[in-house]
């Protein structure tokens, strides 16, 4: 292997207790430290006792970056990446300087610790064998909806990060999109205002609106039940199996077994 060894250190999302004995010792070892926000990491690292070089990475300057770190390993100097809060590259800047380092033959070593949507989905009580991390939806209303329809048949259970000021208009997308699913809504994580909501979204919506809104918030939505699905949906999928050239006792078969549904009642349906 070519070059210094990148590591890529996760942080607290919050209580400065959760940074792994690991990740302080890599943060010691290093040559270089990349941050997200330089300021920011100050105060980790200065609350950690430890005084390192350190290089500005955030995302508008990605690209540039991401040379100026290359270089360093290409010298043979180790660097951390870390990000303001959590996993580096968990919709936070990191990817552009990891594929690169990967694709140059650098060693990439994760140094695990939190992430505000593996904390909150861990006491969701949702499903979590398996689950569909999305991020941030988009900030528009229109395209946030689009995206959530997009997304309405996803049987697993889905992960998503807000900021405060749309969590209400967004949990109410979610109602107004996924029916009445029972979710979970996380605030500040490991901080002194952790708060948790949970059950059917409808009465999350109600003590989010008379909860106090500020700080950070991770919200997961459980999945389609497949015995959920409508007829409606159902049926349109027998017509577009039809449309593909399925036979019409074929088509009803695949569905029906697809949804758990029954294969009389949806032949029935489909003929009229
Ligand atoms: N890389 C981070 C991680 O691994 O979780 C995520 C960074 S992303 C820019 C920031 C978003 O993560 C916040 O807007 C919020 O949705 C979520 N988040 C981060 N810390 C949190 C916390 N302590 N409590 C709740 N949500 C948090």
């Amino acid at each position: 292997m070519p070059g210094g060894r990148l590591y890529i250190v996760a942080t607290p999302i919050g209580n400065l207790e959760d940074i792994t004995y690991r990740a302080v010792r890599i943060l010691k070892a290093v040559d270089a430290i990349a941050a997200e926000d330089t300021r920011h990491s100050l105060k980790l690292l200065s609350a950690l006792g430890i005084q390192k070089p350190l290089i500005s990475y955030w995302s508008e300057n990605e690209k540039a970056r991401s040379e100026d770190v290359l270089n360093s390993l290409r010298a043979g100097f180790s660097v951390a990446l870390i990000s303001d809060a959590g996993t580096p590259g968990i919709s936070d800047p990191g990817s552009v300087l990891i594929k690169k380092a990967i694709e140059e033959g650098i060693e990439v070593i994760p140094i695990p610790g939190p992430s505000a949507a593996i904390a909150a989905l861990s006491v969701s009580g949702l499903p979590t064998e398996e689950f569909t991390f999305i991020g941030f939806l988009p900030s528009k209303s229109g395209q946030r909806r689009k995206r959530m329809e997009q997304l309405a048949l996803e049987e697993r259970t889905l992960v998503f990060y807000e900021a405060p000021h749309r969590i209400v208009e967004m949990s109410e997308d979610l109602l107004a999109v996924f029916g009445d699913r029972q979710a979970l809504v996380m605030r500040e994580i490991s901080k002194l205002h952790e708060q948790t909501f949970r059950g059917p979204l409808s009465r999350i919506l109600e003590e989010l609106t008379s909860s106090t809104i500020a700080g950070e918030y991770v919200v997961a939505v459980a999945g389609m039940m497949k015995e959920s699905v409508s007829v409606d949906v159902a049926l349109q999928e027998i017509r577009a199996l039809m449309k593909k050239g399925f036979g019409r006792k074929e088509a009803v078969k695949r569905v029906a077994e697809s949804y758990g549904l029954s294969k009389k009642e949806l032949y029935d349906k489909s003929l009229e």
